[in-house]
């Protein structure tokens, strides 16, 4: 057991969690031909945030500092409009961000991503404007379905991963995570052939959607990672007119 209270430990815990995510986006790009691009930028965008998280300590000041390597990788890898906003990076956007003060800002989320889950391992409060995710407010970027209803998967369990501190929670398999809608006429759910893990969970009501991934056939998947292979659901989920609840690592 780790001992949360140690620093020391607590970034280390960060730094693996950011590995495993690299090495799941490494082994993903060399099985999906088609998603390799996106998914190698996001290995190197982890890689990027396991050396920023091998620096972290409470500090606001010092997290900033630590995510210069993050925003120095997109400016040097990243799609050429996100690399060109990466070059113009001001770092008081990262605390505009914090403060809740920035609708959605792709790369501030991912420059602090590792110092929000630093904070919320030790147990240290966060102190950003409340949201779904009880412990930094910040949003769901995917959900994971997981086994305990036999052989037909919409018994399964139901959680939501937060896009920024990582935190897991349980979510009724009947209920938007968005507006609270719970009648089930409400709440289709689309999914194509060619991706049978991933699942488009609309709301009619709100018209938010989240993805899921299934693990309760093949555990190893990483769902925020896994997300990257089925980018056409989300294109096709914005055509039909819904948003989702928070972008995945592609920014839709
Ligand atoms: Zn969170
Ligand atoms: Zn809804």
């Amino acid at each position: 057991m780790i001992e949360k209270s140690d620093p020391r430990a607590v970034s280390q815990s960060v730094v693996r969690a950011c590995e495993e995510r690299a090495a799941r986006a490494s082994e993903l790009a060399g099985l999906f031909t088609a998603a390799a691009e996106p998914l190698r930028f996001a290995e190197g965008l982890f890689r990027a945030q396991a050396d920023a998280a091998r620096r972290l300590t409470p500090d606001f000041a010092k997290a900033v500092e630590a995510s210069r390597s993050v925003i120095d990788y997109v400016a040097a890898q990243g799609p050429s409009a996100l690399a060109a906003d990466a070059r113009g990076f001001q770092s008081d956007r990262l605390r505009a961000y914090w403060g809740g003060m920035l609708e959605f800002d792709y790369l501030s989320r991912a420059a602090l991503q590792p110092y929000a889950r630093f904070l919320r391992e030790r147990g240290i409060a966060l102190e950003r404007p409340e949201g779904p995710c009880s412990a930094c407010g910040g949003a769901p970027w995917i959900a994971a379905r997981r086994g305990g209803g036999g052989p037909n998967s919409d018994g399964s369990a139901r959680s939501l991963l937060c896009a920024f501190c990582a935190l897991e929670w349980q979510l009724p398999r009947i209920r938007c995570p968005a507006c609270g809608e719970e009648d089930p006429g409400k709440l289709p759910n689309y999914a194509a052939p060619e991706h049978p893990a991933a699942r488009i969970e609309a709301c009619e009501t709100c018209r938010a959607y989240v993805k899921s991934i299934d693990l309760s056939k093949d555990a190893r998947p990483l769902p925020e990672v896994d997300d990257l292979v089925s980018l056409s659901l989300d294109l096709w989920a914005l055509e039909q007119g819904f948003t989702r609840l928070e972008p995945g690592l592609a920014g839709l």
